[in-house]
Parts: C-alpha cells; structure tokens; sequence
C-alpha cells in the first residue's frame, strides 16, 4: 500500500527537525490542518472505523440527558446553564440526551445554552444537522456555539459532557532504560517510520516516581493535553459551578504500559502504518484525571465502570419500558444493546470503559 499524504509530510518533518515525539505524531496524525484523521472525516458507525455507545444506542444519550437533568436540579434549577459536550462525534449523544430532557425537564431544556467544543469541520457539520432536526420547541431558534477547545467557553455554571473525547488527546510515552525514563520518538528507519528512544534522559523533575522499581523497557503514558483539558475544566467548575461526566476506555487506576493503538475498519492496525487514515487513541487514567479534580477541590460523585454507573442510572427500566412500544425486531435489538453496553466480562464494553463525575461542592443540595 502506498503511503499517505501525512506519513510523506512527516517524513519530511522529522528529516529536516530529527525524531518527534509520540505526543506530537498523535496530534498530527488526528489533528493536521489538512490530513488530520479527525478533521477529514466521519470515522464513526458500520462503515466507519469504529462505533460508540451513542451510536449503539439511544439509552446511552438519554440516560446521560437525565444525569445532567438531576445535576441541574441540584444546582438549583438556574434558568440559565451551560450545556457543554466535548468532542460531539455525530451529534447523536446530545440529541438523545436534549430529547429526553425536553420530556421529563422542559424547564432545563428551556434553560440551557448549548456549548460543542470540536476541531472537525466535517463533524460540525453532522452535529448542525442532527441537532437542528432534534431541538424540541423549548430549544428552538437557538442553535450550538461551537469552540475549538475550552478555552472560550463562556463563564457561568455548566454541565459537561465527554464520551470518548480524552482517548483521543495526546499522550507522551517515557521508556525506562538503566535506571532513566527516556521520552519515545516516532523517527526513521530505513525510510520508514519507526519508534525510537531519546538519547537523553527526562530531567529528574519530569520522571515518574516508580523509576527504581521499573524495568527496563517499561512504558509509562504521561496525558499532558488530558491533564490541561481536565484542569481547565475543574477550574470552571470550581469557580462558576457545576458538573462533569467523562466516560472512556481506560484503567481506573494508574498503571504500566503502551496503550497507543490505532483503528481501521473496526481492525487494529500499526499505528505508525497510516497516519490520517487510522484512528489514534490511549487509554484514559481515570485515577490522573480524579487526582486533578481532587486538587481543585471538587467532589469525585461516580468513579465506576459503564455498566455499573448505566445500571445505577436505571438503563434496566429504560430498555423494558422502550420494548413495550417496539416491534419484535425492535426489542430484540434494545436487548442487543443493553447487553452490549452493560457487559461487564473482562474485555466487554461495559467493564472497559469508565465513568467519572465530578461537581463543584457547595452546589450539591443536603
Ligand atoms: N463523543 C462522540 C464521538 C467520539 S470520537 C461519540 O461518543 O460518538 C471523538 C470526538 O472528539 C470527535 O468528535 C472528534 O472530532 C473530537 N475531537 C478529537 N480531538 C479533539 C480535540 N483535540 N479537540 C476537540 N475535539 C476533538
């Protein structure tokens, strides 16, 4: 196969600049200007390179609606709130979830502000559509601000949301070696892309503290751009109220390893093999993202796996009430998809994937 556009351009990169580092080849990779992953394409659903829970399932978006809806409640009912999704995908999660809101809450949907923070133009694109279709009359007329990242979203209290946005930030990876963490570079061999090791080691300031018990070769994942993400987030929470609800495949403790992986055609394949053309992600640290939460003073309200925070939230009910209006064909597949979503077997959906909600204190009702 012939190599991409991207893989050329960074090629040329590293031939003129030396070696880059893994952070780097993820946000080139996902994000270039022209031949970014993310920016030139839909990679979700069947004829895409991976599916979500949102697109599994409505349940998903209107479960993660009344979270929100209860979280609003507890701020008191404000009639004016932010509602902020990161990384929308198609726009579907926050059309179920502003669906159900509308049903149960009319006084929340009239309420909210609805802030899309995404980097895809294409995508912006799928969530105008989506979401113009799905407004109920009490959102009517207003449509989504879009951001390019959290930096200017408005000031005020807000509710966020996040489903498989992290996973896609980037990570640096550090390799131990004699006793040294070195930072891992993606550089060339033979004329091809290659992961290497910087010479140097990290200064000691930056080094994981496990460095005398590692071994060699150990691989440690440092989100730089999660742990700015989330911190930026806690921030805002903490100062003008609120919540957050990040759900991600990823360990809820800190662990050892390389997790960088990338997907075609719902396969694996090489992350290095086709850069643009396959997704990039890492598995998220729940325990660094709860740590930076904890720092800003924030209450850690669910740390859990998705099936126990989706069952905690009633999705055993929502699917029998759902199947006694659907079609033999329609309740089978609720069924499908509440197995598929809650599955807690090791390497099923519902045990991989993790659920952190934080809230500013003082907001929470006794
Ligand atoms: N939440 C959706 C989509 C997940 S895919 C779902 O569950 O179906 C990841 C999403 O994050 C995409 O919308 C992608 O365009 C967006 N994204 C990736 N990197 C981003 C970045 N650095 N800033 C903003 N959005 C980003």
């Amino acid at each position: 196969m012939s190599e991409t556009p991207l893989a050329r351009e960074i090629k040329d990169l590293i031939r003129h600049d030396g070696p880059i580092d893994v952070a780097r080849y993820m946000a080139l990779a996902l994000g270039h200007p022209r031949h970014g992953y993310y920016i030139t394409r839909d990679p979700l659903g069947a004829a895409g390179d991976f599916i979500t829970a949102p697109e599994i399932s409505q349940m998903f978006g209107e479960i993660l609606g009344l979270w929100a809806a209860h979280r609003w409640m507890i701020l008191g009912s404000p009639t004016h709130i932010g509602l902020v999704e990161l990384g929308p995908g198609r726009g579907t999660l926050m059309a179920d979830a502003l669906r159900a809101i509308g049903k149960v809450l009319p006084a929340f949907a009239a309420a909210i502000e609805l802030h899309l923070v995404e980097t895809s133009p294409t995508l912006r694109k799928a969530q105008a559509t989506i979401l113009a279709e799905a407004r109920g009359p009490s959102l009517a007329g207003r449509s989504p601000i879009w951001h390019d990242d959290i930096a200017t979203l408005p000031d005020g209290p807000s509710i966020v949301i996040a489903n498989e946005f992290f996973d896609a930030l980037p990570v640096h990876q550090l390799v131990h070696r004699s006793g040294h963490w070195h930072e891992r570079l993606v550089g060339l061999v033979d004329d091809e892309l290659a992961f290497g090791l910087a010479a140097e080691p990290v200064p000691a300031s930056q080094a994981p503290s496990l460095s005398n018990t590692a071994l060699d070769g150990t691989i440690v994942e440092y989100p730089e751009a999660g742990s700015q993400v989330m911190a930026g987030l806690c921030d805002r929470i903490a100062r003008f109220g609120g919540a957050a609800l990040i759900i991600d495949y990823g360990h809820l403790e800190f662990g050892v390893g390389d997790t960088l992986q990338a997907m075609a055609a719902h396969a694996f394949v090489d992350p290095l093999a086709r850069p643009g053309e396959a997704d990039l992600t890492t598995h998220v640290c729940f325990e660094t993202l709860a740590r930076i939460a904890a720092d800003k003073r924030l209450a850690i309200d669910i740390l859990a796996t998705q099936a126990q925070f989706l069952n905690e939230l009633g999705i055993r009910p929502m699917a029998a009430n759902l199947s006694r209006h659907a079609t033999p064909e329609q309740a089978e597949a609720i069924a499908k998809a509440l197995e598929r979503l809650t599955d807690d077997a090791p390497r099923a959906m519902g045990s991989l994937f993790k659920v952190l909600a934080v809230s500013a204190p003082g907001t929470q009702r006794s």
